[in-house]
């Protein structure tokens, strides 16, 4: 562990200058930004403007009000409302100059920090020399010459694993046809695929948009995801679960509820686009009246404005960091805000059973 004691930032000398840049530099560096309050204070500019680089940086904070007299405690109140990020942060009001809050001190980092230097398989649990089918469907958006991130990510890994990726292109329009000779002829390329291999696949990861399909004709004894819940489990460090609790709001869904759909990349979006044609299609069809709203890129929404929405559905967040896809995760948690993502989404427009039935391969 390395420990960071910076100096203050709110001098103006020349000296100041340089003793700020290298607290920003330290905190650019550390996990965890314990910031110790004088709740007695009067300007907390300082402080916010350490809130709001923290949080741009999507460290973890935990604020300490430091009673200097047992009066500063009245203060504290104050003191976090001249704070206003200080809301989304756990904090604790102690006399950190007594010997005897050391051992409270510790404990209270201990509880609220969450290390994030841990690393989660892409994949869990992938058996050597098993087949792993990847159902890449191929629309108007799918570049040429490359695979998605999300596909060549587990394709990669499966290899890397010693096990088998097959890639299998589902024609959708097909498989959705409304002639049901077409729909045999395409449903009979998949049996003759799982059929051919010599033995059960160990999982099928499958496009979230084909899920109407794929979870009817992957039989039930063979795993299936899709490459958005891998994503999303891998770049949320293994909390899948957060995004399947959720889901379970889509339920209680009403008219008049706002719903924000969020990609955090802003790919070309042609044809029937997932965010912006298919996802929209099944809420209003399912939740006539609901209102939805989108967010593309890099930057989330402010906080003041996320409340407003009744659930949030996230992409698999494969273009954000891992620090990042936290920030949203810990924003939302902290103003109550449901969130769940595309393919857990996508899978529960069939029933929550075939929900609960994509998220098995995570032991969920
Ligand atoms: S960031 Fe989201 S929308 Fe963009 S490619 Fe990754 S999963 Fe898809």
């Amino acid at each position: 562990m390395k420990l960071y004691d910076t100096a203050g930032i709110d001098e103006r000398a020349a000296l100041g200058e340089k003793k700020r840049a290298k607290v920003f530099s330290d905190l650019k560096e550390c996990d965890l930004v314990v910031l110790v309050v004088n709740p007695a204070t009067q300007d907390f500019s300082p402080e916010n403007e350490l809130l709001e680089f923290a949080r741009d940086h999507d460290k973890q904070v935990i604020i300490f009000y430091n009673l200097f007299s047992e009066g500063d405690r009245a203060s504290v109140r104050t003191a976090a409302a001249g704070m206003p990020l200080s809301m989304f942060y756990k904090n604790i009001a102690i006399d950190a100059k007594d010997d005897a809050s050391r051992i409270p001190v510790i404990d209270f980092i201990r509880e609220n920090f969450e290390s994030k230097n841990f690393k989660v398989d892409l994949l869990p649990n992938v058996v050597r020399d098993g087949f792993y089918i990847l159902n890449i469907p191929m629309d108007v958006e799918t570049p040429g010459g490359r695979y998605l991130r999300p596909q060549a990510m587990c394709e990669e890994f499966i290899t890397r694993n010693w096990a088998f990726p097959v890639s299998y292109r589902m024609d959708l329009a097909s498989a959705r046809s409304h002639d049901p000779e077409v729909v045999a002829a395409e449903r009979g390329r998949f049996d003759k695929l799982i059929a051919g291999l010599g033995k059960k696949p160990e999982l099928v990861i499958t496009d979230s948009q084909a899920m109407d399909v794929a979870g009817k004709w992957v039989p039930k004894d063979i795993l299936i995801t899709t490459f958005s819940i891998v994503m999303i489990n891998y770049m949320s460090r293994g909390r899948l679960k957060a995004f399947v609790n959720g889901a379970l709001s889509i339920g209680k869904l009403k008219s008049g509820d706002k719903i924000l759909i969020v990609e955090a990349c802003n790919h070309s979006r042609v044809g029937e686009d997932i965010g912006t044609v298919q996802i929209p299609n099944y809420l209003s069809h399912n939740f006539p009246g609901v209102i939805v709203e989108h967010n593309f890129g890099r930057e989330f929404q402010q906080n003041s404005t996320l409340s407003q929405y009744s659930l949030i559905i996230h992409c698999g967040g494969c273009m954000i960091s891992s620090q990042k896809l936290a920030a949203r995760m810990r924003d939302l948690d902290a103003l109550g805000v449901p969130y769940t993502n595309y393919g857990l989404f996508l899978s529960y427009m069939q029933g929550e059973d075939v929900m609960l039935r994509v998220v098995k391969p995570f032991s969920l």
